[in-house]
């Protein structure tokens, strides 16, 4: 049966995965506790990424190395960079860049030294995939969030968008930092701080990636308030129920 890697950023979003697992057994790996385990069927590998691009890496290829997953699919939450990306929207990633690789003027500003390319993308058909479960978990965000947590964080119409999310070791809350990501690399849709670190060891092991972030910021000077409420009270419950989602439509193999 074809195994399943799912990492969390956020240790709200693995807990609501665990919830979901009935069977899970920890496995310890270089610090990490990795859960081996099913749900809905599937045999699932999950795991929190931790946080920064070497922590994700390191964690990826743990779950690539030691527990052989046939795909790995990540989520967690991310700042809005791209007009309309709003929070409590969603971004699925069709790629990956790390905006803070600048090997300048030796190579390219971005691209990775001795991958002749700064964008890693994702598997299009997992992607897809995932990109449907958001769609439908979304038309009915008022059944998995309840009215009063759509009030209070002020989530009308949450929208799925698919594009270029770009990454690197700095939480980005100021709007000076954003607006100069945004001159950067025009084409991001959001910025978060793991996900090209993973596109990268995936691409490197030839296996498939998806990636699932939840908007919880516009990466401004406001981007810390409430963040640990909204990863609570919506981030993880969109992660479980995309994940969920996902899992129900796709035929163990
Ligand atoms: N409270 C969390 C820490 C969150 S660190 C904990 O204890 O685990 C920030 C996380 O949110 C990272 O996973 C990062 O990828 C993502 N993120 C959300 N908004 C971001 C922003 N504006 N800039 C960079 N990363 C952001």
């Amino acid at each position: 049966m074809a195994v399943i890697g799912i990492m969390s950023a956020l240790h709200e979003e693995l807990a609501a995965v665990l919830a979901d697992m009935p069977d899970e057994q920890r496995v310890v790996v270089a610090g990490r506790d990795f859960w081996v385990g099913h749900w809905q069927g599937h045999a699932v590998v999950a795991v929190l990424s931790r946080i920064g691009k070497v922590a994700a890496a390191t964690t990826a290829t743990v779950m690539l190395e030691r527990f052989g997953v046939d795909a790995l699919v990540f989520t967690g939450v991310a700042g809005g960079l791209g007009s309309g990306v709003r929070v409590g929207d969603v971004v699925v990633a069709d790629g990956f860049v790390q905006h803070d690789m600048d090997a300048s003027p030796l190579f390219p500003r971005h691209e990775v030294p001795l991958y002749g390319r700064a964008l890693f993308e994702v598997d299009a058909v997992l992607s897809l995939q995932l990109a449907k479960a958001a769609q439908q978990v979304l038309q009915a965000a008022e059944q998995h969030l309840g009215p009063d947590t759509l009030a209070q964080f002020q989530l009308s119409s949450p929208k799925v968008h698919q594009g270029l999310i770009v990454s690197g070791d700095r939480f980005v809350a100021t709007s000076s930092e954003s607006q100069a990501l945004r001159e950067a690399l025009p084409a991001a849709l959001a910025v978060e701080m793991e996900g090209a670190a993973v596109a990268q060891v995936c691409w490197d092991y030839g296996v498939p990636f998806a990636a699932v972030r939840t908007i919880s910021d516009r990466a401004d000077d406001t981007a810390h308030t409430d963040f640990n409420r909204f990863i609570c009270e919506v981030a993880s419950r969109y992660s479980r129920a995309i994940l969920l989602q996902w899992l129900r439509e796709r035929a163990p193999i």
